[in-house]
C-alpha cells in the first residue's frame, strides 16, 4: 500500500503550526468538495485530505504518525489500532465550523455560504419528543388492586392549526438564504476567525413562513391539558414506576414521541403495614385468648378470615399466612401476610375478675425454663 504522506496532500512542511495545519485544509476541502468539484478523482481527493486532517490537527495521532508514519494506524501496527475507516467528515467539519455544524448536516451546507445555495430539501431533523414523568396519588387499596386512573397532563402536541408545520406559505429564508446556518467573522489575537451560527431568522431550519401559526407561535408543537385513562396494574408501590409508550411530548419533524412515565404515592393504610409484596398486620389479643388459645377473626387484604391461636402463645409471635400479601401484576410476585400477635394487659378489672386473678396466683405458674435461667441471675 501506497499512501501519500499527509504533510504533502495538505501541502505543509513536518513543521506546520496547528493554525497553518488548519487554514490549508479548509482551502483544501473547499476546493476539492465533491458538490463543488465534479472533476474525477475529486472526492477521493477530498477524503484523503480529510484523512490528513483528522491524524495532524490532533496531536496524539500527529505524534505518532511522526514516529510510525502510515503504520501507525494500520490494525495491528505500532500504535492503538486506529481505523482510517472511521473517519467521519462531519466530525472533521464541525470541529471547524463549530457551533451550527453538527453530526449529520449536509456537507454541501457548510460551503453553501460560499459557492451559493446548493440545499434543495430542508434538514429539518427527527427529534424525538420529550419524556414526562409525573407522579400519581393511590390510595392503599387502589395500589394494592389496581385501579383504571383518570389522569391531567400538560403535553406538547401537534398544533391542530398549523398540523405542525409552524406557519403558513413556506418559503426560503432571506437571512441565510435557506442555508439555516450564517457566518460570522470576528477579528481576535490570533487573526480572522470565522464561525457559524445557527440563523435567528429561521431558527436553523432554512425556511420562514408569510404567516407565522398564532396558535403555536411557529413552534408546531402546543401544550395541551389532555386527559388519559389510564389501567393501573395491581401492586404498584412507591417504588414503581409505570412507562406509558408514546405519551409523552410530540416528536418533532416525525420524530416519536416521548414516554409518560408514572411514579406513585400510595397512601399508608390504618392497620396494614406492606413491606415489598408482604403486609404486616399487628393484632391484639387477650391474655386468655394466648394462654388458652382460640380462633380469631382478622382482616386480610381480600376479606375476612381467622387465624389459630395455639395455647401458651407468647408476645408479638409472628404468623404466616402464605399466599394473602400483595399479588404484584407487574412482577407476578404473590406476598405472604403475617400477623403479629400483641397481648394487651388488662387494666381495668371488676371485682370478680380480680378474685380471679389472686386465685390464679397462689398456684405455681413459674414452671417454665426462662424462670428457672432467671433464679440464677440472682445469685
Ligand atoms: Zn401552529
Ligand atoms: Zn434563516
Amino acid at each position: 500500500m501506497n499512501k501519500k504522506d499527509y504533510y504533502e496532500i495538505l501541502g505543509v512542511s513536518k513543521n506546520a503550526t496547528d493554525d497553518e495545519i488548519k487554514k490549508a485544509f479548509r482551502v483544501l476541502a473547499k476546493k476539492y468538495h465533491p458538490d463543488v468539484n465534479k472533476e474525477p478523482g475529486a472526492a477521493e481527493k477530498f477524503k484523503e485530505i480529510g484523512e490528513a486532517y483528522q491524524v495532524l490537527s490532533d496531536k496524539n495521532k500527529r505524534a505518532q504518525y511522526d514516529q510510525f508514519g502510515h503504520a501507525a494506524f494500520e490494525n495491528g501496527g505500532g500504535a492503538q489500532g486506529f481505523n482510517m475507516g472511521d473517519i467521519d467528515l462531519d466530525d472533521i467539519l464541525s470541529s471547524i465550523f463549530g457551533g451550527g455544524y453538527s453530526r449529520g448536516f449536509d456537507f454541501s451546507d457548510a460551503f453553501g455560504d460560499v459557492f451559493g445555495s446548493r440545499r434543495s430539501s430542508g434538514r429539518k431533523r427527527a427529534t424525538r419528543g420529550e419524556d414526562l414523568l409525573m407522579r400519581i396519588k393511590l390510595t392503599f387499596d387502589e395500589a394494592i388492586n389496581g385501579c383504571k386512573k383518570d389522569i391531567r397532563v400538560n403535553v406538547t402536541d401537534v398544533c391542530d392549526k398549523c398540523h405542525g408545520a409552524g406557519g403558513f406559505g413556506e418559503a426560503k429564508c432571506s437571512t441565510c438564504n435557506g442555508l439555516g446556518v450564517i457566518k460570522e467573522e470576528q477579528r481576535s489575537l490570533f487573526g480572522v476567525v470565522q464561525t457559524q451560527k445557527t440563523c435567528p431568522n429561521c431558527r436553523g431550519t432554512g425556511r420562514t413562513f408569510r404567516e407565522i401559526c398564532d396558535e403555536c407561535h411557529g413552534e408546531g408543537r402546543i401544550t395541551k391539558n389532555k386527559t388519559l385513562t389510564v389501567n393501573i396494574p395491581a401492586g404498584v408501590s412507591n417504588d414503581s414506576q409505570l412507562r406509558l409508550s408514546g405519551k409523552g411530548g410530540a416528536g418533532v419533524n416525525g420524530g416519536e414521541n416521548g414516554d409518560l412515565y408514572l411514579e406513585f404515592v400510595v397512601a399508608e393504610h390504618k392497620y396494614f403495614e406492606r413491606h415489598d409484596n408482604d403486609i404486616y398486620l399487628e393484632v391484639p389479643i387477650t391474655i386468655t385468648e394466648a394462654i388458652l388459645g382460640c380462633k380469631k377473626e382478622i382482616p386480610t387484604l381480600t376479606g375476612n378470615g381467622y387465624i389459630e391461636i395455639k395455647p401458651g402463645t407468647q408476645n408479638y409471635t409472628k404468623l404466616k399466612l402464605k399466599g394473602k400479601g400483595v399479588k404484584n401484576a407487574s412482577s407476578n410476585i404473590t406476598g405472604d401476610m403475617y400477623v403479629v400477635l400483641n397481648i394487651i394487659m388488662p387494666t381495668k378489672l371488676t371485682k370478680k375478675q380480680k378474685d380471679l386473678l389472686e386465685e390464679l396466683s397462689t398456684t405455681d405458674l413459674a414452671n417454665e425454663p426462662e424462670f428457672k435461667d432467671f433464679e440464677r441471675a440472682l445469685k
